[in-house]
């Protein structure tokens, strides 16, 4: 990792403060990429004396798999990574999204959606531009003014700097490894949705949300996710929570270049020697092999590790 190396400058000082979480979605058993989040996580918890816990992200219930959850738990034990306090499960959560989109109704900043991604696509073609980003339309904003009779579908936050305005919002954060980052939530992301049609909660809801509730300080987790951080901050924001600190970990690709990912095909955590697995993300993160011959031992030492070269916040 790029994280430069300056010692355990603020260790001390945040141990009382830090909570860190790793929050899988169990869309099926943990990969080598998914190991290397959570060990990050873990250490960044552990080097700060603070606590660490898992939420299970199984908001989007069609796509996890009955058993999947407990699969995931199970193998974070086997290497050693337990959680300070019982998993939560955000299928359990929907009342306190349900209260956040309230809130966010209630102040003119989230709006009920009429469009299909046809309609979105047709309005922005009749706008004469093809606006994609990551394969998502740029929402035009159609229903911001409302839904002209239309059924609504979903829900969507309003991207821009005012309630009633159309001044673009630019989002400036800094990521403990990536250094200061910057987007332009309005043109690069566009109204986004925070309930789907199909009624499951959104992702950059949910994860507000539960960040907020679980009072957590530090985000660790891959640099795929990096992207969805101005979202998450305007919704902090709005909701009145603070920001965490946030870092984002490289990606694990696998041989044809690509990220490892469920989706793609990633194969299952290699688990038959719990210590392999665990030098295996060792290595990702650029911690030093101290030649541990047991996992808890493995652990204790690359808590080290990443305090002596990883730890600044
Ligand atoms: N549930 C998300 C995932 O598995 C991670 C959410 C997060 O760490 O913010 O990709």
């Amino acid at each position: 990792m790029r994280v430069e190396a300056r010692a355990a400058a603020g260790a001390g000082r945040d141990a009382a403060g830090y909570v860190g979480r790793f929050a899988p979605s169990p869309t099926g058993p943990l990969h080598e990429g998914s190991l290397v989040a959570a060990l990050a996580s873990w250490l960044d918890a552990r080097a700060h004396g603070g606590r660490w816990l898992i939420r299970i992200e199984d908001v989007d219930r069609p796509r996890c798999p009955p058993g999947a959850d407990a699969m995931v738990l199970s193998q974070l034990a086997q290497v050693g990574l337990l959680p300070d306090e019982p998993p939560v499960w955000q299928s359990t959560r929907g009342a306190a999204y349900q209260a956040a989109l309230d809130r966010l109704v209630a102040a003119g900043w989230a709006y009920p959606c009429a469009c299909s991604r046809k309609d979105i696509a047709a309005a922005i073609a009749a706008r004469g531009g093809q606006r994609e980003r990551h394969g998502e339309l740029v929402y035009p904003g159609t229903c911001r003014h409302g839904l002209d009779g239309r059924p609504a579908r979903a829900w969507r936050l309003r991207s821009t700097a005012t309630v009633d305005g159309e001044v673009p919002l630019r989002i400036d954060w800094r990521d403990r490894r990536l250094g200061l980052q910057s987007q332009d939530l309005t043109t690069e992301v566009g109204d986004f949705v925070l309930l789907r049609a199909d009624g499951l909660w959104a992702y950059q809801l949910a994860v507000v949300v539960d960040d907020g509730w679980q009072q957590v300080t530090d985000v660790v987790r891959g640099e795929d996710l990096a992207d969805n951080t101005p979202r998450q901050i305007r919704l902090q924001q709005l909701l009145g929570l603070p920001t965490p600190h946030y870092l984002h970990t490289p990606l694990v690709l696998g041989d044809n270049g690509e990220k490892l990912s469920k989706q793609n095909g990633a194969q299952a955590l290699d688990l038959a020697d719990p210590l392999a697995a665990l030098r295996r993300a060792g290595v990702r993160l650029g911690l030093p092999d101290r030649g541990a011959t047991t996992v808890p031992d493995w652990l204790a030492r690359a808590v080290d590790g990443w305090r002596e070269r990883l730890c600044t916040r």
